[in-house]
């Protein structure tokens, strides 16, 4: 019987509910592999800080980075909502990223043909949907220095700093290149090149990069076209690059095309270390508590878990055949227009790894 170490996060909100959803179908899927989990779980985000005054613990951190893989709900809520706080939830999250140093989030989005209906946008766009964005995490806007704001004589004035090296759009571009060769081979690299210093610098690497992978096509798009693209014509992408406020932003949009935000998993990955898991949605305040909550899209994410960090393909294929047939029979949650409510959906997708 092999070992695998999982840390659990399941943090603010519905965080908690949709975790422990996922851990019963992980233990579901992987008992036929010969392989059992040991777990430790740390507070992470608003409950940290109440619980420790910060929104991660070094334990946390130490125990993240030795483990296989880690699986997060999500951090966040109105009481811990004042933006002048000086600790804030998703520096938790922020910290994280960096110390694990997954530069890479990975988000699959593809359009259940059950599911066509849930969404603003006309069926007949939504057919054959199946793309995966690929999101630097770790520079871009979100990391750059100098930050801050500072009072001046003649008002208030404040900064973010875009800044990307070479090497951190090397790498990101190489993961979508190799992504894209196990799909339909063709890259979508997203930059605002005709305005910004960082996104020629972004379009030049990918070019380079792509020398090396002949049999994958390359197209860059500004983002403000990938925006409109992605609501006119969404069939249309199969691996998207970007950078990290970029895809910040594109993710939440595209999570629209399959018609809940809780339906969304994502992969957050590095260069071998243990990658970290989480569905794409918030803690979701306004149905937190009431049992309600979605929990696909953290499901979906111990599925790609399985795949990505504990190599265990045929039970991340378990899971996403499971989800699939669930759906398929019309069992869905209120966000989608069902009844069930997140034990019941977690129990039928259970019922369908029989
Ligand atoms: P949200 O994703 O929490 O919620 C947006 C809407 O989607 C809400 O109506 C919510 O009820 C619904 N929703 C989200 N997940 C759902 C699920 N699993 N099932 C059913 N419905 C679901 O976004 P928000 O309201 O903008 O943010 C709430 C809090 O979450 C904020 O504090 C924000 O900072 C935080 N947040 C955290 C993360 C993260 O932890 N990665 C990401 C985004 C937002």
């Amino acid at each position: 019987m092999t070992m695998k170490q999982i840390v659990l996060l399941p943090g603010d909100g519905v965080g908690p509910e949709v975790t422990a959803a996922a851990v019963l179908v992980l233990e579901k899927a992987a008992a036929p592999e010969g392989v059992e989990f040991s777990y430790r779980e740390h507070a992470v985000g608003g409950c940290a800080i109440d619980r420790f005054g910060a929104a991660i613990t070094e334990e946390a951190l130490a125990d993240c980075k030795a483990a296989d893989a880690v699986l997060l709900g999500a951090v966040g809520g109105p009481k811990w909502d004042d933006p002048t706080a000086p600790v804030r939830p998703e520096q938790g999250l922020l910290r994280l990223r960096k110390e694990l140093g997954v530069f890479a989030n990975l988000r699959p989005v593809k359009v259940h043909p059950r599911l066509v209906g849930a969404s603003p946008l006309r069926p007949e766009k939504l057919n054959g949907v199946d793309m995966v964005v690929v999101r630097e995490l770790t520079g871009g806007l979100y990391f750059g220095q100098p930050k801050g704001r500072e009072v001046r004589e003649q008002g208030h004035w404040a900064v973010d700093t875009m800044e990307y090296h070479e090497y951190e759009i090397r790498r990101i571009a190489e993961m979508a290149f190799r992504l894209a060769q196990g799909r339909r081979g063709r890259v979508t690299s997203v930059d605002k090149a005709n305005v910004l210093e960082t996104s020629r610098l972004w379009r030049q690497t990918v070019v380079d990069v792509q020398r090396g992978f002949p049999d994958v096509t390359l197209e860059h798009m500004l983002v403000d076209t990938a925006a409109m693209r992605l609501v006119t014509t969404p069939a249309s992408f199969d691996v998207m690059v970007t950078e990290n406020m970029f895809g910040d932003i594109l993710t939440d949009e595209a999570s629209v095309l399959v018609g809940s935000m809780g339906l969304l998993p994502s992969a957050s990955l590095g260069a071998g270390g243990p990658g970290l898991y989480e569905p794409i949605h918030g803690s979701a305040p306004d149905i937190a508590g009431k049992g309600i909550a979605n929990p696909v899209g953290t499901i979906l994410s111990a599925a790609l878990m399985l795949r990505h960090s504990l190599d265990l393909p045929a039970a991340a294929q378990r899971i996403e055949t499971a989800v699939s047939n669930a759906l398929d029979a019309g069992n869905l949650t209120m966000d989608l227009g069902g009844s069930l409510s997140t034990k019941a959906m977690t129990a039928v997708i259970l019922s369908h790894m029989e």
